[in-house]
């Protein structure tokens, strides 16, 4: 059992890409914990584009991390020992763990408790049972509402998000288009994931290549990009087609925000639905969800991929894969066992 506490504190906000000065690793006594309180041992955390954007001055949906506080994160652990009615020993947690190796956990600062499901790895709880499968399911299911045979185009496709949400519309009857980075993440898409076609970002021919893979122009764009891979989707939105407005990853290290797609216009001559929409807002489903997606799962219909960094002091340099499209599929660290 590891002796010391390890944790991530945010010394300066980064201005583009997150540095070796942006973060201090500190090393403190394990937590002692009080009547009221457990002690959690974090096993993995999440790494997610929007940690990113909690690191700006500017608040999101949430308020930036203080200068001087822990990195906030998802993560997920197993309590230790508890002096809480609430949290037994052995019992699996996950929330807002943060970038540190031990959570104490209270009713002011609560995880909830895992509910387990056979068959599948813990890191799942994280990626396709938890908070990035849930977006997908959300999105695809209130807001894309795909029919059979309309096309969908999904971006950033081969990552957490964008491989359940190409999936589920798969399972929905939908041609599904994926855009993602390079040769190998567009050959996955299609010959394992089952999408019927791939757009490489990275080729100099990608806006021909979207074009030739959508003629019959386009029904549902799951966006996680932005930029101008957006822009191209919105002008071949079809009458009365839906943008599920997920994620911008593409601006998320810049410190100004990009102008709108010169395509906009085209919204408005299509009648299109554009909704964005918050995760966290949607919680109470997660149980709907994972008992979706764990049925598709043990059907075969949903393959979960996953890109797992070992090492607690790899984080920093960790998150930065998801902006070098380094990652396929849900980005985790393993901290512990
Ligand atoms: P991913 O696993 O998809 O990782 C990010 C991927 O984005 C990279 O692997 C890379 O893939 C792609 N990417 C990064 N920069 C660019 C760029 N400039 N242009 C094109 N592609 C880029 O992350 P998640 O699945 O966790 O998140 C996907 C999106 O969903 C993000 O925008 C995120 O903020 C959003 N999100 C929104 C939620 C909500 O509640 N609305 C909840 C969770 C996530 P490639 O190699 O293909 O370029």
């Amino acid at each position: 059992m590891a002796d010391s506490n390890r944790r991530f504190i945010l010394r300066n906000r980064p201005k583009g890409r997150i540095t070796g000065d942006t973060f201090e690793l500190v090393e403190d006594p394990i937590p002692q914990i009080e009547d009221g309180q457990a002690l959690v041992r974090t096993q993995w955390i999440s790494l997610d584009p929007t940690n990113r954007a909690w690191l700006a001055e500017t608040p999101t949906y949430l308020p930036p991390v203080g200068i001087g506080e822990v990195m906030r994160a998802g993560g997920l652990g197993q309590v230790v020992a508890s002096k809480h009615d609430g949290y037994r020993e052995g019992q699996l947690v996950q929330g807002l763990t943060g970038w540190q190796e031990w959570v104490v956990v209270s009713d002011t600062a609560p995880l909830l408790p895992v509910t387990e499901v056979p068959g599948v790895s813990t890191s799942a709880y994280l990626g396709v049972l938890g908070f990035t499968g849930l977006t997908a399911w959300l999105g695809l299911n209130d807001i894309g509402r795909p029919q059979e045979g309309e096309t969908v185009v999904v971006s950033a496709a081969a990552g957490a998000v964008g491989s359940v949400a190409g999936q589920i519309a798969k399972i929905r009857g939908a041609r599904v288009v994926g855009i993602a980075g390079g040769e190998q993440k567009c050959g996955l898409l299609v010959d394992d994931l089952g999408f019927d076609a791939a757009v490489d970002h990275r080729s100099a021919r990608w806006r021909e290549d979207l074009v030739a893979a959508t003629a019959g122009g386009i029904d549902v764009d799951f966006e996680n990009v932005g930029g101008p891979i957006m822009e191209a989707i919105f002008a071949r939105l079809n009458l009365r087609a839906r943008v599920v407005l997920c994620g911008l990853i593409s601006g998320y290290n810049d410190a100004e925000p990009p102008p709108g797609p010169r395509t906009f216009a085209n919204l408005l001559r299509q009648r299109v639905h554009l909704e964005g929409f918050i995760v966290l807002d949607h919680l109470a489903r997660i149980g709907e969800a994972a008992t979706d997606l764990a049925g598709w799962m043990r059907e075969g219909k949903l393959k979960p991929l996953e890109t797992v960094v070992e090492g607690f002091e790899q984080l920093p340099i960790a998150i930065n894969m998801l902006f070098d499209g380094a990652n396929t599929g849900k980005l985790v660290l393993h901290v512990s066992d």
